[in-house]
């Protein structure tokens, strides 16, 4: 098939650990790359976001990447991008219209991708398939009066669910959201992200570390929702530990970040600062090492929509304490595969980790049945392939796309 994927704010070539560029754009260059792999012939169409980006680029892993120009050619904040998506909705329906390719099927990334697919669907009788990633009723929820979020967030996701052909939800409580919010549970496929286990095994090199202090890593971008401030008011609970942080601006930026210096603050506070490290933005390739030289990974999100870096440290052998949260609830099983905690409470955090950190046995029979967990459910092959078959369902349908309310 012709797959066309399209995630406007988040490039699969795009650097990760800044504010903006996270599981999405991992997400999207892992499937791509796995959809290929089962046959298909895929394009993912991203945002231009700067002047020097060629028009197409063809990727190691045989699909390409075309940057779609859409709004000014610079970064801008993806909450600030719905005025740019009728731009980026004729575009597409203009390539597909009258150029050489033709998607058999459209998998929209993100709400304000789906806006721009869906426009471009209707005019095409191309199919649309969409994966929220995230969902604003629920960063309202946490986020209040600081969500960013375009005022119309919410009904926009609520009519694309009812517009769409098929809507990808990544876990249970995605599920139980979108019912919430009016999105029929027939019009929804549940395909969990997957993770590499090529870049991220028991075995490989390992950042370096002092073996006489236990070392626990957290990693994500730079954002409060990530619950990096409950890390760090956890350490006083275990007084031995030193904790990495992983993403945010490269290292040599982090002295001018905002969050990063409230960190910092927050660690002197607790009389913790000379055991939390943080790092910055590491490279994905890198990232294995300095999973597998923790004894174990926290995972402490407020909330989360599906959460990549459970699974990324479970498959580097590492036990998790997470939050209970979204995918987290689903990916770690308490007491089987790791141990789960309430959000944004501090205490239980450190309670947990302090008892995981003393429990080495348990520690491992943690990673192990982690291990076995991951072998057996989360590859982005069985993603490709459970994807494969939703588009396939869609395109024999044969159904146009409705408009959006
Ligand atoms: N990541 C990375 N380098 C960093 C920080 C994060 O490559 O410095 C990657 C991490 O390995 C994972 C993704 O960014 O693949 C974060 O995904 P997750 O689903 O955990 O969080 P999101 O960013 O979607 O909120």
């Amino acid at each position: 098939m012709r797959i066309a994927m399209i995630s406007e704010h988040a490039s699969p070539l795009a650097v990760l650990g800044e504010e903006d560029a996270g599981g999405q754009n991992t997400h999207v260059a892992e499937l791509a790359a796995a959809l290929v792999g089962e046959g298909h012939d895929v394009r993912v169409y991203t945002r231009r976001d700067a002047t020097n980006l060629p028009d197409t680029v063809s990727t190691t892993d045989g699909y390409q990447v075309c940057h779609v120009p859409a709004g000014p050619a610079l970064r801008v904040p993806k909450d600030e991008l719905l005025p740019y998506m009728g731009e980026f909705g004729r575009w597409l329906a203009g390539q597909w219209r009258d150029g050489d390719w033709t998607p058999d099927v459209a998998h929209a990334h993100f709400w304000m991708s789906g806006l721009a697919t869906l426009h471009a669907g209707r005019r095409t009788r191309v199919p649309v398939v969409l994966t929220y990633h995230a969902l604003g009723v629920v960063k309202k929820r946490h986020q209040g009066a600081k969500d960013t979020s375009p005022p119309g967030r919410i009904g926009y996701e609520r009519a694309l669910g009812r517009a769409v052909d098929r809507v990808i939800v990544q876990c249970q409580d995605e599920i139980g959201e979108l019912v919430r919010l009016g999105v029929p549970r027939s019009r929804m496929a549940l395909v969990p992200s997957g993770v590499n286990q090529e870049m991220f095994r028991p075995d490989g090199p390992v950042a370096p570390r002092d073996p006489a202090r236990p070392r626990i890593i957290t990693v994500g971008r730079m954002v409060e929702r990530k619950g990096f401030l409950d890390v760090v008011r956890a350490m006083p609970a275990m007084p031995d530990a030193e904790c990495v942080v992983v993403g945010g601006p490269p290292a040599d930026q982090l002295p001018a970040d905002a969050f990063a210096r409230r960190l910092g603050a927050l660690a002197e506070s607790c009389g913790v600062a000379d055991r939390v490290k943080l790092v910055g933005a590491v490279p994905r390739e890198e990232m294995g090492r300095w999973y597998r030289s923790a004894d174990l990974l926290v995972a402490a999100p407020w909330y989360e929509p599906f959460g990549l870096t459970p699974l990324e440290g479970m498959a580097c052998g590492v036990p998790v304490v997470g939050t209970d949260v979204g995918g987290i609830s689903d990916t770690v099983v308490a007491g089987l595969t790791g141990d789960l905690v309430p959000p944004r409470d501090h205490r239980a955090l450190g309670t947990a980790i302090r008892r995981l950190l003393a429990d080495k046995v348990r520690r491992f029979a943690y990673a192990t049945a982690a291990l076995d967990r991951i072998r057996s459910r989360y590859s982005w092959k069985r993603c490709a392939e459970q994807l494969s078959a939703v588009y396939a369902a869609v395109t024999a349908a044969g159904r146009p796309t409705p408009a959006v309310a």
